[in-house]
Order: C-alpha cells, then sequence, then structure tokens
C-alpha cells in the first residue's frame, strides 16, 4: 500500500492534486517522511498518523475525511483475525493506490525488508526524523517485511459501519487498533492481486475468496479477477 511507486499511470485524482510528491507519486498520509513530506520513506508508515487516521475517519491516502462508501484493503489474515490495521481511503484514492503501489499491482512477491540507510536525518531541526532511529518498529506492520506477498482484496463498506476497535493480541499477535471486521456488511468485494506464487502453504486461509464465491452464488456481487 505504501511502497516505492510503479511506473503506472499518473492519472491523480483531483483530491490529491494539492498533495505532496515525490517520484511522482502522491506521499501517502500514513507514509513516514521529512517535515515537508517531499521526501518519504516507502514502505514504512507513521504510527501516529496511522491512528489519527483511524480515530478521526481520515482517508490513508489524501489525509481528508472519509466519504461514503469507505474503501478497504484487506488481507485474508486481516479477515481471520476480525480487524484490520489499514485506514480505508475514498473510492479515487483507493484506486489511485492499486495502481500506483507495487504491492497491490502484483508486481511485488515480497514485502521490503526496513532498510536503516533510509532513514536518514535532515538538518531541519524541526523535522520528526530526529526521533526516527529511537522509535520502535511499528507492531502493524513489522511481521510483512521480507514475507511473501499475500493476497490482496478490496471491498467498500458505509461509514456508519466504520468502528474503530483494540485487539488485546496473544502469545502470537501483538495488540492492535483497527477496524472491526466482525460482521462488517460488504458492499462490495474484490480480489485485487494473489498471493506470491508457490507460497500457498504458507498463506493464511483465504476466507474472502470463499465469500467471494459465497456472494457470487448469491448475486451481492463479488469478482475474483
Ligand atoms: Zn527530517
Ligand atoms: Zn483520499
Amino acid at each position: 500500500m505504501n511502497s516505492s511507486p510503479t511506473n503506472g499511470s499518473d492519472d491523480v485524482p483531483e483530491r490529491l492534486a494539492g498533495s505532496p510528491t515525490a517520484q511522482g507519486m502522491a506521499v501517502p498520509y500514513i507514509t513516514v517522511a521529512h517535515r515537508d513530506r517531499s521526501r518519504p520513506v516507502w514502505g514504512q508508515l507513521d504510527p501516529a498518523r496511522l491512528l489519527t487516521a483511524l480515530v478521526d475517519r481520515l482517508c490513508q491516502i489524501c489525509g481528508q475525511p472519509l466519504e461514503d462508501p469507505a474503501v478497504l484493503h484487506l488481507r485474508p489474515a486481516d479477515y481471520l483475525r476480525g480487524i484490520t490495521p489499514e485506514p480505508a481511503t475514498h473510492q479515487d484514492c483507493g484506486a489511485y493506490s492499486t495502481r500506483m503501489c507495487p504491492m497491490l499491482a502484483g508486481q511485488m512477491q515480497r514485502y521490503n525488508p526496513v532498510v536503516r540507510d533510509e532513514f536518514t536525518r535532515c538538518d531541519d531541526p524541526a523535522c520528526g526524523c530526529r526521533t526516527w532511529g529511537r522509535s520502535e518498529p511499528d507492531p502493524n506492520h513489522t511481521p510483512r517485511e521480507g514475507q511473501p506477498a499475500e493476497a490482496w482484496y478490496r471491498v467498500e463498506i458505509g461509514l456508519s459501519d466504520y468502528r474503530i476497535i483494540t485487539d488485546p493480541g496473544n502469545d502470537h499477535q501483538p495488540s492492535i487498533v483497527g477496524i472491526d471486521l466482525r460482521d462488517l456488511r460488504f458492499r462490495s468485494l474484490h480480489r485485487i492481486r494473489d498471493a506470491a506464487p508457490g507460497t500457498g502453504d504458507r498463506q493464511p486461509v483465504d476466507l474472502l475468496a470463499t465469500l467471494i464465491v459465497v456472494r457470487t452464488l448469491f448475486g451481492e456481487g463479488g469478482v475474483l479477477s
């Protein structure tokens, strides 16, 4: 979702026109970046902005208030756990992200490991990069690094169904704050990309794929693309 940009179409949605850009791509609101936001650390999420986006119902791409319907990008593991740590997006921001992000566009088969050299401090004394070296890895996202790519799905939900919860975690999973997926009504459900080839035995059970089959049978609109 916020890995280095692809060379895809740069057809930028109007609401992103004023956003800071780097390498020709709008820098997502939740991506770690130096103060002027034009020098991001692709693939790294800013925990404070992540929480603000979730709690204040902001789009994770443009940082503006969400509209109805809200779009979620989900992995099978999120659905199994009943919570996603990824803030929602607008429809057009989500479509833009799907085109530009190499992970969502299916061009990457493995998540980027953290490259510590990218955490270079700048000369701006007011920039948040002063604290980067001391911050802990984001527990919501570090398990993904270096791991084979999972399948990703796009769902649309009603904004009135958007609920933030805290999952306390257990011996195997850290606690996370995120959007409650249990009993959440999906207005639409589409597969964006498949899991990395040959990793089926290392992937979680894909109940979202099953759900699409069920929805298709009952005419509720689901597409395995
Ligand atoms: Zn800086
Ligand atoms: Zn947006």
